[in-house]
């Protein structure tokens, strides 16, 4: 199953301490708590997700287990990126995190929170490409106060303390120094009335559904980016993403090796011993093969661009058959009388008895006639 980056969603390296993770989870925890953020959908997702997250990282048995599993699927970037583990969910994620929740120095704009989801798609879904709706909560740009969350957008003055620079020059010893101005956090303005419509956040909880076309070719483990999808930005930043986390539920037919569509096919017998044609289920209109007179258990027959289609190169995979042939393990009389027959003329033991050279046993057979 394609693992969540339990680290991005914390904010903390890879390599982080146990210490750093139950700092970053508390502050996150903190910020995100249901009861700090009522009927706040976006929120709740989030404090889920660092729950999630905490549960795993938080257990050194578990977060062993996890770092094993890698985490290491790839984007797909609907902007037109493409990246191959290169491009670090975690990373990016943190970036933002850390900026957000991290003393807030820069103030201002910035980046909203990426969502992460995950999609469960069946063996076709995923091989032919699929639309898909995704319903979830974010947060979005107030519209009354255009995100500033001051009343009306309006009710903005400048800051006195910093006269709407956001730093104060401060003398320590010897030298000025100069800080984020605390009485604005930097902004350089102050809200007199606050928004009543996001009550100064600057941002509102919004259900959406969000429709998009899943490239034909994904598997589990892949992720998905459909860029600016995420929640809204901060003072004018641009919005996060919205990575899609592919799984893909096995099929009873098919299997997938590399972009080939791989199909498990029993013969009978007689079909293997004479040859025979059989309709291959394929992912579209069923191929007819002719099965050569005398093909062996284990016979492999490959049919060039009837496969899968490669996510990124958009080239096809083959479909790949793979034959084996049914011994029949309950024979009728008739069948057994004519399997015998069988083998006494090809010179072998009849049925049941030892003597697995034939040509020996006729020998001996014929000495003691
Ligand atoms: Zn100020
Ligand atoms: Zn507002």
């Amino acid at each position: 199953m394609a693992s969540k980056d339990f680290y991005g969603v914390l904010g903390v390296p890879r390599n982080a301490s146990a210490d750093e993770i139950k700092k970053a989870y508390r502050k996150l925890a903190m910020q995100y708590h249901p009861d700090r953020n009522p009927g706040d959908k976006a929120a709740e997702a989030q404090f889920k997700l660092i729950n999630e997250a905490y549960e795993v990282l938080g257990d050194p048995q578990k977060r062993q287990l996890y770092d094993s599993g890698g985490g290491s699927g790839f984007f797909e970037g609907f902007d037109g990126g493409f990246a191959r583990g290169g491009t670090n969910f975690g990373d990016v994620f943190s970036e933002v995190i850390n900026e957000f929740f991290g003393g807030g120095s820069s103030g201002g704009r910035q980046q909203g929170e990426h969502i992460l989801r995950q999609v469960e798609l069946s063996f076709e879904e995923a091989a032919l490409g699929k639309e898909i709706s995704i319903k979830l909560a974010r947060w979005e740009t107030c519209s009354p106060c255009s995100g500033n969350g001051s009343k009306n957008g309006k009710s903005v003055t400048v800051c006195s303390s910093c006269r709407g620079t956001g730093f104060v020059r401060i003398q320590q010893g010897f030298f000025h120094v100069q800080k984020t101005c605390g009485t604005c956090g930097g902004e350089g303005r102050v809200i007199t009335e606050i928004c009543p419509n996001c009550s100064g956040k600057g941002r509102i909880s919004v259900d959406r559904t969000i429709t998009r076309s899943i490239p034909a070719g994904v598997q589990t483990g892949m992720r998905v980016r459909i860029a600016g999808e995420g929640h809204a930005g901060i003072g004018g930043g641009p919005p996060g993403d919205l990575y899609l986390d592919v799984v893909v539920r096995p099929h009873s037919v098919f299997t997938r090796e590399g972009d080939d569509l791989v199909v498990d096919r029993n013969l009978t017998l007689t079909q293997a011993i004479f040859g025979t044609t059989l309709e291959i289920p394929t992912l579209g209109a069923p191929y007819p093969m002719k099965v050569d007179p005398g093909t062996q258990p284990g016979t492999v027959r490959r049919v060039r661009g009837k496969g899968i289609a490669n996510p990124q190169s958009r080239s096809l995979g083959d479909l790949v058959v793979r034959f084996n042939v049914e011994i029949p393990t309950r024979l009728s009389r008739e069948q057994r009388e004519v399997l015998e027959r069988y083998a006494e003329v090809s010179g072998e033991a009849p049925a049941g008895q030892a003597g697995g050279d034939g040509g020996l046993f006729s020998k001996v057979k014929s000495i003691f006639e």
